[in-house]
């Protein structure tokens, strides 16, 4: 590649034959392979046939006052509501274990404690993040806030993942609106590789890889989905599934408890602008998973930390086509057919006036 080509019309010509792009976040590859013949939107708008969820469902057992596979009964709540899981995959008191055969470093193992919470987003058991209004959505952001500090500070939770599963095609059986947060006494594999790429970018350029790149992004705009004065959704250069969002607060914070009030809103409204575009590309309740990334709970100062959100959606092109990651990808690299800037182009028009 020539130095003095501009990096706009480098990525022109990429924009049609195979490459690969850099994911700086966790210092992986993907491969995106570009079918110019094979137009990756076919039109298709078949409306699949309308959910026909009640606002409350007696099988339900995340509806209020309905009771629970444990044995608990939910309370009346008539906002949010959040509880142990009863079937947690981590427990908070496990006995500290070091396993490391003859020292080798090839079969080793440690225990793992932590706490697995539930949050459902609302009483409603129809509604959606994108069916939500942004007023109720903020208060689910101030519950993740509440339950970020409480659960941080308790000793030994390291760091705390606040993430949403929604849909049958990411194995969420239920609908009712709800997410998790489970805290860990480590710092789990994606984000201990953020970690380790934010610290390291920060040494030499003195400067946050994340505000660095919002600057680029905000540049050429063509990755663009949607902002507002505190926030910014791109699909990320570097994506893998085909409709993927980072969604960056554009100050510098490490956390979501760094927001201030007006901050809160612009994220309550993000939120629901990037759910109601993928639902409106779609024509359907758009499954996906979608976490936040935030500075481990360790105590310590992360200036390095610059906080964030990713959006997975599975699916390709429409409501019944999913994106499988198989052969290649589980072998090889990850790899995409559209481009992130035809992702961002398609975005930016789904969902212009959500509905409520
Ligand atoms: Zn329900
Ligand atoms: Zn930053
Ligand atoms: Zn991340």
């Amino acid at each position: 590649m020539k130095s003095s080509s501009r990096p706009e019309s480098i990525l022109q010509a990429l924009q049609s034959s195979p490459h690969r792009r850099f994911n700086p976040l966790t210092r992986e590859w993907v491969l995106v392979s570009p079918r110019r013949t094979e137009r990756p939107w076919q039109g298709q708008t078949e409306r699949p046939e309308p959910e026909s969820t009640q606002p409350y469902d007696p099988n339900c057992y995340l509806c209020p006052g309905n009771i629970r596979a444990g044995g608990a009964r939910n309370p009346s709540y008539s906002q949010t509501f959040v509880f142990d899981n009863d079937f947690a995959a981590l427990q908070p008191d496990v006995p500290a274990v070091q396993l490391d055969v003859d020292g080798k470093g090839i079969l080793v193992a440690q225990n793992e404690s932590g706490i697995c919470r539930v949050v459902c987003f609302s009483p409603r058991h129809d509604l959606t993040l994108s069916k939500m209004s942004a007023v109720e959505i903020r208060s689910l952001i101030d519950v993740w806030i509440k339950e970020f500090q409480s659960l941080g500070r308790r000793p030994g939770v390291n760091y705390l993942q606040i993430f949403e599963n929604r849909g049958l095609m990411m194995g969420c059986s239920n609908p009712h609106p709800h997410g998790q947060i489970w805290a860990t006494s480590t710092i789990p594999n994606e984000p201990r590789k953020e970690h380790e790429a934010l610290a390291a970018y920060q040494k030499p350029h003195g400067a946050c890889l994340l505000c660095d790149y919002i600057k680029l992004e905000e540049a050429s705009g063509e990755r663009l989905v949607c902002g507002n004065e505190h926030f910014v959704a791109v699909v990320p250069f570097w994506a893998v599934w085909p409709y993927e969002i980072l969604l960056l607060p554009k100050r510098h914070l490490a956390s979501m408890t760094a927001l201030d009030e007006p901050a809160r809103s612009a994220l309550a409204d993000i939120l629901k602008s990037i759910t109601s575009r993928y639902d409106d590309l779609f024509q359907v309740s758009c499954p996906y998973s979608m976490g936040f990334h935030q500075q481990p709970t360790d105590d310590l100062e992360h200036r390095e930390w610059h906080f964030h959100a990713h959006f997975f959606p599975p699916l390709l092109r429409a409501a019944t086509i999913r994106k499988f990651m198989v052969g290649f990808e589980m072998l090889g690299s990850p790899q995409r057919d559209i481009t992130p800037e035809y992702a961002a182009e398609k975005l930016r028009q789904a969902g212009l006036t959500p509905s409520e």
